[in-house]
């Protein structure tokens, strides 16, 4: 990917965690990189298929002095996200803000903080089987679609299906839709935990009756075993529910571990079932 770089851009503001630093304020200095694609802008010469740098410098200006944090990662976390809200050509970031004259008693040139911020691919499988399930789903997708961390959203057709697992409960509404997100997947998964709160579900019975249920299938094609999450979701490929779905808005996508596409992964369920 090309860069575009922003050097040591001086801003005088008032971040820190000391009240004199709110008072007096200081001279930080932020490092931007944006990855952006420039091969159309430099064939054209045409400035509005590029990212104009002097928006972006006026924007980290904004933020850095129309807020007052404490601490410099905060800083750092909203002029990454700040910039790839506002300019769509920038695929990722890399923010460095750093602050020389820290209150510390001892020679040192700088301090800073450096972080890295960018979009990724995320397929999310949706499903209800209590209440009003279309609903549910349809007020999932809709606080998906107003978070400003999320954005290209395209939703597959739902889809009736007899229960999985535990069959004694009444039949489910699927589908599944994907984004574009730059929240990492544990706090994706947090804010789909959120949604599904608010739409009244509990966990009593493991596959059991749910208001909502929102599962990560795919994140980019990273590969994630923790205790509180498992990507690519380590059932999707026994689940008709949710490959039918996926493979209507991504039939291509290419399973990570498996090496093989979502309409290759179908078939082969379909073939043994
Ligand atoms: P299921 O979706 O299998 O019916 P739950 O929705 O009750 O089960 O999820 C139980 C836990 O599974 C969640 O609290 C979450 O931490 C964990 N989990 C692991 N991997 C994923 C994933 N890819 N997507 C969503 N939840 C996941
Ligand atoms: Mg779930």
């Amino acid at each position: 990917m090309d860069e575009i770089h922003i050097d040591n851009l001086k801003i005088f503001a008032h971040h820190g965690v000391f009240q004199h630093e709110n008072i007096n304020g200081q001279y930080f200095y932020v490092n931007a990189v944006l990855y952006t694609d420039t091969e159309n802008a430099g064939i054209s010469d045409n400035l509005e298929l590029s990212t104009d740098y002097g928006s972006v410098c006026c924007l980290i200006r904004d933020i850095m002095t129309g807020n007052t944090f404490r601490l410099i990662e905060t800083v750092a976390e909203r002029i990454a996200t700040g910039i790839l809200e506002k300019f769509p050509l920038v695929e990722g970031v890399e923010i460095e803000v750093r602050k020389p004259e820290a209150p510390m008693e001892m020679d040192f040139e700088s301090v800073s903080v450096k972080i890295r911020r960018s979009w990724h691919n995320t397929v999310i499988a949706f499903g209800s089987n209590l209440g009003d399930r279309k609903a549910y789903i349809e007020n999932a997708i809709r606080e998906i679609e107003e978070n400003s961390a999320i954005k290209d959203i395209k939703v597959s057709s739902f889809i009736e299906t007899e229960p999985y697992g535990y069959t004694e409960q009444p039949d489910f509404l699927n589908g599944a839709l994907i984004c574009r997100t730059y929240l990492s997947p544990e706090k994706l998964l947090e804010f789909l935990h959120t949604i599904e709160n608010e739409a009244g579900r509990t966990r009593k019975v493991h596959w059991g009756a749910r208001t909502l249920d929102l599962d990560i299938i795919f994140y980019d094609d990273k590969i994630i075993d923790t205790p509180a999450l498992t990507v690519p979701h380590i059932d999707m490929c026994n689940r008709y529910f949710v490959l039918k779905p996926v493979s209507e808005i991504v039939p291509y996508y290419r399973h990570p571990v498996f090496n093989m596409t979502v309409i290759q992964l179908l078939e082969r369920l379909e073939r043994n079932d």
